[in-house]
């Protein structure tokens, strides 16, 4: 058979269906709706349709083992059996509930029972693995958790089965497997002596059995995925790659590998990359194509290189003609049969399919590539390749032109932004007065008490809530009577606030659909999308707006809302907006200017609202910055550029008003002793972190720095139903005032209190007020 098209992977698919087809297979065998039957056939469903999808686009490469019910970290924490021992796992093949136990926590009744190992009496509940973000993504993955004496066993076949099934379909395929070094890499252990690399050598039998079952059933090729190649390394890991793959060579010298880095450049990591005994090597070009070179200079010549050139990471199309004036010279150098053609990284991070947004702007749509856009795309380059740009001219052409089409268009730029971005000054990103000198105006304004209560913004977003929300949406209820339903939610709010001795007051957020969303659907510059929707983590998925030209705000956004909770009381009511940086960190961002750019748009924007706040009468405005930190560039030399343009977005939000009006911000996430320069940095005049589950301890940071402006370190644990007792806010206020001067300090809660139920916010916010006063009598 003649070569028709440079062989073309995808690296994996999304797993959740063009219309959420796990998610509700999922919800459905967990409220036990349907049996664990179904919820597998309608997973071989989707992998059926998504191999079929692939053949049929053109994709060569098609991989096997992406597919996962829940996350592929955690399917290989069960592959390794890398169970903890809570689960009440004692060998054999791992039940369904037991990993849906690891992935969600049980409570311990018959369906959801992890643990029936007790045998009779009360059935325990068991806590979920702890979970956190995949890299730089949006994706979180469930944290392999390893003990000192860890043992590892082959506990699952699921690579082999899936191998297997594909087979079966008529599909040759390229299982995809987690690589061993990254797995443990991403693992922890309560033990803190325990470094999980140590465990490798224990770790790579299991690999080395799984292998060779996939080369027994007839796989030539694997791939093998290690994106913490990506990372700042230690030797130890270093050497940890070359024993695994020296290894796996050894044992099954038959299978090829394609070894698989994504989400950054290799740089220092190149050589040891270079060095692996393995077949190929995918590169990132998308985010790093700087390194193309490097490795073409120093790349055996056997080596099949696997080029990342579409962007896995986000949603635009790319221009196919100039990615081929690149890809031309090296496959004319390497040859068509060491080249293969792929995205920068799995499609897992991409919506699936254009087609299914019929509402977007055609002129918008015709920029966009979802992941089976993306495939399209990958096919034509691949045939390019091979048979000559002529063979597939049309596709080359119209990709040119909507690039083309793009780049000129006035929905994408916008001379008014650009001319006020050209005016920016460096005094707009600084508050006319450093902070001691504001704070004693701020005082003496605001005239609070010692301690001052606050809580973060929402209030629980109640079924009433959303149901209103939803039958606005359909149009089954007019605009003024969702707005007169939503005045009576905010007044029942801020009347109830008042009742219990709230300090500063918050309207409560009704209103809001999402933190981002409600401020991007008022910007210039934002497009949303009805069935664009990327895993967040297990069932539950986020469809991000798109950033896709210069940002304005045509007209103030919240300020009717605002002037209205403060016309209901005489206490302070702080204004409440999002900040640029989570803005955009949590959007898709055009890929045309600079996120450094991008940002300063937003913040300009949001600035205007500050000052519209403040005129209309506000003395304390919120600006939260809950996704700053995941902005951070997965290597620590990228950290200081990316900080510097953070904040200086952030303080050019928040420094066009006068001393007395008092800047608050929010961050949700707990760690704060590698940026703490940064935090202080962005001068806010008070700032409310989650701090209660780690016992204050998360202030030593503020404490060391000597962190000047005030602090609300979180009291409450917003994440749980519990209510906590005032005892146990009044303790957690003792561990930070042995931290922070009692000027300093605010008492708030962890976070939002959207997603919790009235029944457990007002009895945690009345013994939240009692702890302050307590304070307050003792100071
Ligand atoms: N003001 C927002 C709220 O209370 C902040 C949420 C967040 O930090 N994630 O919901
Ligand atoms: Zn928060």
């Amino acid at each position: 058979m003649s070569l028709l098209s440079l062989p073309v992977s995808t690296l994996g698919v999304p797993r959740i269906g063009p219309r959420r087809e796990l998610k509700f297979a999922l919800e459905s065998y967990w409220s036990g709706k349907s049996d664990a039957a179904a919820l597998l056939e309608a997973a071989a469903g989707l992998r059926a349709a998504h191999w079929a999808r692939q053949k049929a686009l053109g994709v060569t490469n098609i991989p096997s083992n992406d597919f996962s019910l829940y996350d592929h970290v955690l399917d290989t924490s069960v592959m390794v059996g890398a169970i903890p021992e809570i689960y009440g796992w004692t060998g054999g093949s791992v039940p369904l509930d037991t990993y849906f136990a690891m992935a969600r926590g049980s409570q311990g009744d018959s369906h959801d029972a992890a643990c029936s190992h007790g045998g009779h009496g009360e059935p325990r509940g068991v806590p979920a693995l702890e979970m956190t973000k995949w890299f730089d993504t949006n994706y979180h993955y469930m944290v392999p958790e390893f003990t000192k004496d860890q043992q590892f066993t082959l506990a699952s076949n699921k690579p082999v089965d899936e191998y297997r099934e594909a087979k079966a379909l008529g599909y040759e395929t390229r299982p995809v497997l987690l690589g061993p070094v990254t797995y443990l890499k991403l693992g922890k252990s309560k033990d803190p002596t325990l470094n999980p690399l140590s465990l490798i050598g224990n770790l790579l039998p299991v690999y080395i059995e799984v292998l060779r079952r996939l080369a027994a059933n007839g796989a030539d090729w694997v791939q093998i995925d290690e994106p913490c190649l990506v990372l700042d390394l230690d030797e130890a890991t270093r050497d940890a790659f070359r024993q695994a793959y020296s290894f796996f060579a050894h044992a099954i010298p038959q299978l090829k590998i394609m070894l698989t880095t994504y989400f950054g450049e290799l740089g220092d990591n190149l050589d040891v990359a270079l060095g692996l005994p393995v077949a190929g090597l995918h590169l990132d070009l998308v985010r790093a194509p700087e390194q193309l070179d490097t490795v073409l200079a120093r790349a055996p010549q056997g080596l099949v290189l696997s080029l990342g050139v579409i962007d896995g990471r986000n949603i635009w199309r790319a221009n196919l003609p100039a990615i081929l004036d690149h890809l031309e010279p090296v496959v004319a150098r390497r040859g068509s049969d060491h080249v293969e053609i792929a995205p920068s990284c799995s499609l897992l991070h991409v919506p699936i399919d254009l087609d299914l947004e019929p509402g977007l702007d055609p002129d918008l749509k015709e920029w966009l590539a979802f992941s089976v856009q993306k495939m399209g795309e990958l096919a034509v380059l691949g045939k390019a390749l091979v048979e000559g740009r002529e063979a597939v001219m049309q596709q080359l052409t119209d990709s040119a032109v909507a690039a083309g089409r793009r780049e000129a268009s006035e929905k994408v730029h916008d001379a008014a932004v650009a001319a006020r971005i050209a005016s920016v000054t460096p005094e707009m990103a600084r508050r006319a007065t450093p902070f001691t000198e504001r704070a004693r105006l701020q005082r003496a304004a605001l005239n609070l008490p010692s301690f001052p209560t606050t809580t973060i913004g929402s209030f629980p977003q109640t079924e009433d809530v959303r149901k209103a929300r939803a039958a606005h949406a359909k149009g089954a209820i007019s605009d003024a009577d969702y707005e007169a339903f939503l005045r009576k939610e905010t007044e029942a709010a801020v009347r109830w606030q008042e009742e219990i001795g709230l300090d500063v007051l918050v309207h409560g957020e009704f209103e809001r659909n999402d933190m981002v969303q409600y401020f991007g659907e008022q910007l210039s510059g934002f497009a949303f999308t009805k069935h664009a929707w990327v895993q967040s983590y297990g069932s539950r998925y986020v469809r991000p707006p798109i950033l896709f030209g210069d940002v304005s705000r045509p007209q103030p956004m919240t300020v009717e809302w605002w002037r209205y909770a403060q016309s209901l009381t005489k206490k302070p009511m702080k204004g409440m907006l999002t900040g640029p940086v989570t803005i955009l960190n949590w959007s898709f961002v055009r890929d045309d200017i600079p996120r450094s750019v991008a940002c300063r748009q937003i913040a300009l924007a949001i600035r205007d609202e500050v000052q519209d706040l403040e005129a209309a009468g506000a003395g304390m405005i919120q600006i939260d910055e809950a996704a700053l930190r995941e902005g951070l560039p997965l290597r620590k030399a990228g950290w200081k550029a990316y900080l510097d343009w953070a904040v200086e977005s952030f303080r050019l939000t928040s420094s066009g008003v006068s001393d007395e009006t008092q800047i608050h911000t929010h961050m949700c996430y707990s760690e704060f002793n590698d940026i703490i320069d940064a935090i202080a940095a962005m001068d806010a005049d008070v700032i409310s972190i989650e701090t209660s589950r780690s016992k204050m301890e998360l202030l030593d940071a503020f404490r060391t720095f000597k962190y000047p402006n005030e602090i609300g370190p979180g009291v409450y644990d917003i994440h749980s139903p519990r209510v906590p007792e005032t005892v146990e806010m009044t303790q957690l206020l003792s561990l930070a005032r042995e931290r922070i001067a009692d000027g300093q300090l605010w008492v708030n809660p962890d976070c939002g209190l959207k997603t919790r139920k009235w029944e457990e916010v007002r009895p945690a916010l009345v013994n939240m007020v009692a702890a302050a006063r307590q304070l307050r009598l003792a100071a």
